[in-house]
This record gives structure tokens, sequence and C-alpha cells, in this order.
């Protein structure tokens, strides 16, 4: 057995039926291994971890992307960011099969944020997107509004999640948080989430 896998088997182990990650040697899906015991129980079919050089959202360049139907998660990331950007890219698969009434949820908790003028976010992918937002785009539930509910939900799940305390992109002020984290505890660790 490789010194690599000893040593995980010694010091920790996945939950029970939590998510897979292919090829099950790589490098990556050995680091996105050691996270799930920080995560709650994801479950659902193996997903697929590369490497994918200049990968572009737009006309923005991005660290990862998430291919969900593909199940697949390209990454294009210094590897001190691995943790929060992998618990990220999860999320998005979280946020596919999470149903409407709780992200209907999720969304409401955003717009009390706004009513109250809640500034920063847990994540420059979603607080670009929270900064570009219009009034009208809230009221309507735009597409721009919805991608910043993903996104949101994808940030905040890596700053419960990834380990990564402290973080320049942690913007979002901590009552804020509070409510997000109990908002999580509530939803979205109740049980396993599929992806
Ligand atoms: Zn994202």
């Amino acid at each position: 057995m490789p010194r690599r896998s000893r040593k995980w088997n010694n010091r920790r182990s996945a939950p029970a039926g939590s998510a897979r990650f292919v090829p099950s040697r790589s490098p990556y899906a050995v680091r996105a291994r050691a996270l799930l015991p920080g995560l709650p129980v994801l479950t659902g079919k193996a997903i697929r971890l590369f490497r994918a050089r200049a990968l572009r959202d737009g006309r923005r360049p991005v660290h990862a992307g998430a291919f969900l139907r593909e199940r697949a998660i390209g990454f294009n990331c210094h590897p001190g960011e691995f943790a929060r950007i992998c618990v990220h890219e999860l999320f998005h698969f979280v946020w596919w099969r999470l149903g409407n009434t709780r992200r209907r949820a999720y969304e409401n908790l955003l717009n009390e944020e706004f009513r109250t003028g809640a500034p920063g976010e847990l994540g420059w992918s979603a607080e670009w997107r929270k900064l570009e937002l219009t009034g009208a785009d809230i009221k309507s539930r735009s597409r721009s509004w919805r991608e910043y509910c993903c996104e949101s939900f994808c940030d905040t799940a890596a700053w419960l999640f990834s380990g990564v305390k402290n973080h320049e992109e942690y913007t979002l002020p901590s009552s804020c948080r509070k409510v997000r984290r109990l908002w999580f505890a509530r939803f979205a660790g109740d049980g396993a989430l599929p992806i």
C-alpha cells in the first residue's frame, strides 16, 4: 500500500457513504477525500477531478469550474487554495440538488442582508456578483441574482467547512456570518446531502 494511503487510513476516515472521487489515487482525489470529515455527508456518484489550465467564466479567469452534468471539477488553483476552492465547487453540486424550498430559503436570508445593507461576502466569486446587482435584479430574481445566490451559498460552505478560518476574501460582517452558520446547521446539515 502506498505510504500516503496508510497515513490517511491511520489518521482520519471519511464518513461512510460519502462522496467518491476519481481517479481515486490522483493527488486531487487524495486531497479532496481528506476534506470529507469536515463536511456534511455528501452522497452521490463519483466526481472526476482534473487539472484544467486557463479556465474562464466569461471574461474572468477562474480557479476552478464544476461541470455538473459531466460530474467533474476542473482545477486551476494554487495548492494553498485547494481546500477552500474544492469545497466551493462540491457545493455547486449540493445547490444543484438542494431543491427549490431550500434554495428559496437561502435567497430569503440574502434578501434580509440586502434589506439591512450588509456589505461583503465570504469569497470573491460571490462578492463581485453582489457588487454588480441592481435593485431590479433582486426584485425580479434575475439570472444575475440567482447566480449570486448560488455563489454565495458555495462560498459560505467553503468558509464553514474547508478548515480555512481566515482569508482576505471573508469580508461579511460577523453578525451575518452567525446567521449563515445557523442556516447551514438547520437546512444543509440535516442528514446527508445529495450531490
Ligand atoms: Zn462557484
